[in-house]
């Protein structure tokens, strides 16, 4: 009973980590580099491969001159003046594909993506400065949005460049179950869904390594989100999938390196608490929804704190997300009032 216990923990691997925009070695000829980031969460953890000859990068930062100017202290100082032998973005978000578009065209290497997070990043640097759509101001009035809200939405539309730089016309597509070799060692290409829409995870079982980008960190929640593209979509369904199908792909004993927090054991156990958590947060609803209520109105089911600032928007796409997975299983309805705002109400 106790072993049981103890196995499922959540255990830290190093009791240091490395100082913002340095570097650490987690495993022979595996470096981890914590970048700044502008944002409230402050860091990411980007990591470098030793490659047959030089450095493979996985996941870049964002594209601001800070970052720009940590990687050129890396190529010089933790990379030794070897070469970049080819980046690796695991998901589109800004925070992980931002500087690969500058460094893959800088050093003249190849970008390795899979395809929808290669299109999707595509797509959404092109509508950077672009009005935001009718479309998308609909969906935020259903979801009931104050009109100050919606001028905020407004504004954010196509900040998403601000951040990236724009990718290479042409990429690698890496796909699940792919086997990449770099340097002495075979990574699985690990394929999950729900946080982005098809987030590549590394895993190495001769390291037993698990550069699980956002697909699996350990104190976070990864954002689960529906956008106003794809309304009906159900990104919960597909994340609670995927969080299921880690368990049987990773071992319980692998080292987890995350894109966010610090190197961890104990992926299944951070797996199940995931799982966990989110059928507790579908049962909140549901009691929350006994009235009907608007999307807006049920973030206490959901979340600890208070909503605000930018949060709204990651509140709010999470929120839908979970509406629709229970719409999706018939334990919720919804109904659309004159004014165009959906009301969710509980079907038990
Ligand atoms: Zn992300």
């Amino acid at each position: 009973m106790l072993a049981s216990k103890l196995k499922k923990e959540i255990t830290y691997e190093f009791p240091e980590r490395p100082e913002t925009g340095g570097v650490m070695q987690v495993a022979p000829g595996v470096l981890w580099l914590r970048m700044p980031l502008p944002f409230a969460l402050a860091h990411i953890n980007l990591w470098l491969l030793e490659d047959d000859d030089g450095w493979a990068i996985v996941d870049t930062g964002v594209f601001t001159d800070e970052s720009q100017e940590i990687w050129e202290q890396t190529f010089s100082n933790a990379m030794e003046k070897q070469p970049v032998t080819r980046v690796f973005v695991t998901h589109l978000h800004p925070d992980h594909a931002g500087c690969a578009g500058w460094l893959t065209k800088k050093l003249a290497v190849e970008l390795l993506m899979s395809r929808e997070e290669y299109l999707l990043c595509r797509i959404l640097v092109a509508d950077t400065g672009r009005p935001a759509p009718d479309t998308g101001i609909r969906f935020y009035q259903s979801a009931g949005y104050s009109p100050k809200a919606l001028e905020i939405y407004k504004k954010m539309f196509g900040s998403f460049g601000q951040y990236v730089s724009p990718l290479p016309e042409s990429y690698r597509r890496l796909k699940d179950g792919d086997l990449v070799s770099i340097g002495a060692n075979d990574w699985e290409i690990i394929i999950g869904r729900g946080h982005s829409p098809e987030h590549a995870c590394l895993y190495c079982a001769d390291l037993k390594l698990f550069i699980s980008g956002d697909q699996l960190l350990p104190t976070i929640s990864s954002n689960v989100s529906v956008h106003p593209t794809e309304p009906a979509a159900d990104p919960l369904l597909d994340w609670m999938a995927s969080l299921r199908e880690l368990k049987d792909r990773i071992p319980e004993d692998v080292l987890v390196l995350p894109a966010h927090g610090k190197a961890f054991r104990g992926a299944h156990a951070r797996l199940d608490q995931l799982i966990d958590e989110h059928g507790t947060g579908l049962a909140a609803l549901q009691e929350l929804c006994k009235e009907p209520k608007r999307a807006i109105d049920v973030f206490p089911a959901l979340f600890k704190s208070k909503i605000t600032g930018t949060n709204l928007f990651f509140a709010i796409g999470e929120s839908i997300a979970h509406l629709n997975y229970l719409l999706n299983t018939d334990r919720m309805t919804v109904e659309t009032d004159k004014s165009g705002v959906h009301w969710y109400q509980s079907t038990r």
